[in-house]
């Protein structure tokens, strides 16, 4: 879960999201995808293509962060990994193409400073693709946060009973939601670049032989080609500080 990728490991991605998108243009023609295949496949070291949906610049854009946040976590060592899923503001695929986190981000920069925290707090925004396979309309995208956040308990009990309030729960049978985890952090640097992944993957949801509604634990690619490439052209129009989440930084 906390790897940090390769220049290589980054290349073989390209090559299949190219290849990915080549196959949705050949039955689309859609100028969008062709757009985003020639500026991928023109994405060099020298000139970067800046494209949230090239695993190159992915890459670099973790690098980046991780330089810039690195000595501030050795030397402020009491924090901790939060993530926090907004279940209220669940996204369908064809909403995906014009959301952007730009409202949720301000909403909860509202609540952490109502909250009181003021020393930095970092991370990402990032997306999950719920797939119900025994219902496939019903899948939709769930919006989440990962940051890090000083550990500082009785403003994040604050946090959890916000996020604990009705209006951010959605409802699913036999489900309980659990809207923020927190986890310790032992190693700063792959739980850095955990924040900034920025690779949106599936989470499978099937119903049971009980008839109860599981997911598998693990998350993978996601499996439907064109949901894929709607992903890849949905961060394309999204940019690095889109992604990024930072508050109070003026203080480091
Ligand atoms: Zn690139």
């Amino acid at each position: 879960m906390f790897n940090i990728e390769t220049g290589r490991q980054a290349d073989e991605e390209n090559g299949k999201r190219i290849d990915y998108m080549k196959k949705e243009y050949e039955k689309k023609q859609s100028k969008y995808i062709k757009k985003l295949i020639d500026k991928i496949e023109s994405c060099t070291m020298y000139e970067p293509c800046r494209s949230m949906a090239c695993a190159q610049c992915q890459t670099a854009r973790r690098l980046k962060y991780l330089v810039m946040w690195r000595q501030y976590f050795q030397d402020n060592k009491n924090y901790k990994l939060v993530t926090l899923i907004f279940y209220r503001d669940i996204i369908s695929t064809k909403d995906l193409r014009t959301w952007t986190p730009d409202l949720l981000k301000e909403r909860l920069r509202k609540i952490l400073s109502r909250i009181g925290f003021n020393r930095p707090i970092t991370g990402g925004f990032d997306m999950d693709y719920h797939r119900y396979t025994h219902a496939p309309k019903e899948s939709h995208w769930m919006p989440h946060f990962h940051l890090l956040i000083p550990n500082e308990p009785k403003k994040l009990e604050k946090l959890r009973a916000y996020m604990l309030k009705d209006n951010n729960l959605y409802v699913r049978k036999g489900r309980i939601n659990r809207p923020m985890r927190i986890d310790d952090i032992d190693n700063i640097l792959p739980v850095l670049s955990y924040c900034v992944k920025g690779f949106w993957q599936e989470i499978p949801w099937f119903v049971n032989e009980e008839g109860k509604l599981k997911k598998v634990n693990r998350k993978r690619r996601i499996k439907n080609k064109s949901v894929f490439v709607k992903s890849l052209l949905a961060l394309d129009r999204l940019s690095e500080s889109q992604l990024n989440f930072n508050m109070n930084v003026q203080k480091i």
